[in-house]
This record gives structure tokens, C-alpha cells and sequence, in this order.
């Protein structure tokens, strides 16, 4: 049941052993809300272990498109694959099972206030996976130690800052064993000093063996854990690229005025 712990880790270590992966794909996927499409004819295909970060403006449908993941928006066309398998319309226990093989964390944090730290990475373990208490607090414990907060265990969350929130969030997302992880923004709640933090333990997961998909404005972040970028607006994908090539060539114009925008914003008026 341990297996994915680094047993050695100390302190404020953030290191995760090899985690487990499993690849992803979006088959001819289409998400409308009534009459509005906001996802149109996506295809994707997210290997095992492969490091994705999902750039692009407000309102293309970023979240939209990791949220259909792990189901918690539904599918109104397409299929999307994990592991070759598909998931659209499974309920009950499946996706019970779905959703802990796919971690996500929130831009909100979303911890459950009236739980410490430790209970709001164990109480999933108990209360969907049947562990024991003492097995799911061990568990926990060695998460928060991994995420370098073993000593806010028994602390409430409106008692932590906000990258340590986040990083409980980061742990419970974890907790059991997921082969995915999905990111929406987990920064843009933050204040600036404690972004640092957060992007840490992400640069460690990114080198954990994960499949992990990560929305993001932290445009220096992508470049660096990124294996490929993908670029979305208007809730189609407009480009797949290597990092090095999106942010030195972008190849479309829509991309090109984006990253302009976001690394240049005093200057967006002079663009083009
Ligand atoms: P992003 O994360 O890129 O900012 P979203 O995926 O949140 O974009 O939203 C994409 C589009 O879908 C937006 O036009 C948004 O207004 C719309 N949308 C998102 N969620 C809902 C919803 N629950 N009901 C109706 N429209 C929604
Ligand atoms: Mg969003």
C-alpha cells in the first residue's frame, strides 16, 4: 500500500519516489454548456508519464478540458481514454475508482475546513478505500512530510498560509496513489511569495514517473516541467509543441499574441 513513498525522506524534503502513470486520451471530444460549445473536436493524446502544461486565455475552456478527466463535468460528445480504456457514462464504484486513479487539485485549494491537515489527506483512505485509521494517518503523515509539513499535521486550514493549503491539497490529491494528476491554476489564488513553494513540489512530481496535466499562467514554470506545451483558445487546441518551441517560435498567430500578452503585458499595445 506504501508503495510510492520515499521511505527516506526528511524534513522538508520534496522528493516523491517513481510514481505510477497511466496515459490519457481525448477522442473527438466536445463539452457544450446548452446550446454553447466550449470544447470543439479535441484530440489528444497524453502518454504515460508525460509532463503537459495547458496554456491559454480565460474563458478557452483550460479547466474545462482537465475537469472532463476525472468527470466532474460530463462529456456531451467524444470519449476520453485512460489507459486505452474508455470512461465516459461509468458511475457508481468505477468512478469512485476513476477519480482516485486521477489526483486534482484546485485553484481554491477546496481542503475541507473543519478537518486537520492530516485527516483531509487520510478520509478519503478510510472512507473510500477501507484503510485502517492507523495505516491512512501513516500515510498522511509521510505526504505531509514529503510536501515539508509534517509538523502542521493537526492543524486547521484556516490556520496555514496559502501555499501550504495548497500543498496539503497537493498531498491529498496523492493520498492514494494516483497515476494522474491534474493542476487547474494552483498558483493564481496565491500570493506572489508563496507561489515559490507550490511550483517546488510540482517540479518534484513532474520528475516523479506521473502523468500530470497542468493549467497554468506561470509561463517560466511550463517552459521548464513542461514535455510539451498545449495551446487552447476559443476551446479548440490551436498547437502542441515542445517548450523550447512554443515560447522561442509560436507557430500559430492566436499563440503569438498570447504569449505577448503574458510575458509583455505593459507592452501588449505595442504587439504584432
Ligand atoms: P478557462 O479555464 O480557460 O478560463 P473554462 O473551461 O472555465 O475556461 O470555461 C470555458 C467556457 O465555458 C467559458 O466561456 C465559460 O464561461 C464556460 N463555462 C464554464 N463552466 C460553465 C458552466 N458551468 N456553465 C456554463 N458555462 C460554463
Ligand atoms: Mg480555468
Amino acid at each position: 500500500m506504501f508503495a510510492g513513498l520515499l521511505s527516506k525522506s526528511v524534513g522538508h524534503s520534496t522528493d516523491f519516489s517513481r510514481l505510477a502513470q497511466a496515459s490519457v486520451e481525448f477522442r473527438d471530444v466536445i463539452k457544450k454548456y446548452s446550446d454553447h460549445v466550449v470544447l470543439n473536436n479535441i484530440n489528444l493524446t497524453i502518454s504515460a508519464g508525460e509532463v503537459v502544461t495547458i496554456l491559454g486565455p480565460s474563458g478557452s475552456g483550460k479547466s474545462t478540458l482537465i475537469r472532463l478527466i476525472n468527470q466532474l463535468e460530463e462529456l456531451s460528445g467524444g470519449d476520453i481514454y485512460i489507459d486505452g480504456k474508455p470512461t465516459r457514462n461509468i458511475k457508481g464504484q468505477a468512478l469512485r475508482q476513476l477519480r482516485s486513479r486521477v489526483g486534482f487539485v484546485f485553484q481554491q485549494f477546496n481542503l475541507y475546513t473543519h478537518l486537520t491537515a492530516l485527516q483531509n489527506i487520510s478520509l478519503a483512505l478510510v472512507k473510500v478505500h477501507g484503510w485502517s485509521a492507523t495505516a491512512a494517518a501513516e500515510r498522511g503523515l509521510a505526504l505531509l512530510r514529503q510536501v515539508g509539513l509534517e509538523e502542521k499535521a493537526h492543524q486547521y486550514p484556516d490556520s496555514l498560509s496559502g501555499g501550504q493549503q495548497q500543498r496539503v491539497a497537493i498531498a491529498r490529491a496523492l493520498a492514494p496513489s494516483p497515476q494522474i494528476i491534474l493542476f487547474d491554476e494552483p498558483t493564481s489564488a496565491l500570493d506572489p511569495e508563496m507561489i515559490g513553494e507550490v511550483l517546488q513540489v510540482m517540479k518534484q512530481l513532474a520528475h516523479s514517473g506521473i502523468t500530470m496535466i497542468v493549467v497554468t499562467h506561470e509561463m517560466q514554470f511550463a517552459r521548464e516541467i513542461a514535455d510539451r506545451v498545449v495551446f487552447i483558445d476559443g476551446g479548440q487546441i490551436l498547437e502542441t509543441a515542445a517548450p523550447a518551441d512554443f515560447f522561442q517560435r509560436p507557430a500559430h498567430p492566436r499563440a503569438r499574441q498570447f504569449l505577448q500578452k503574458v510575458l509583455d503585458p505593459l507592452h501588449q499595445e505595442h504587439g504584432e
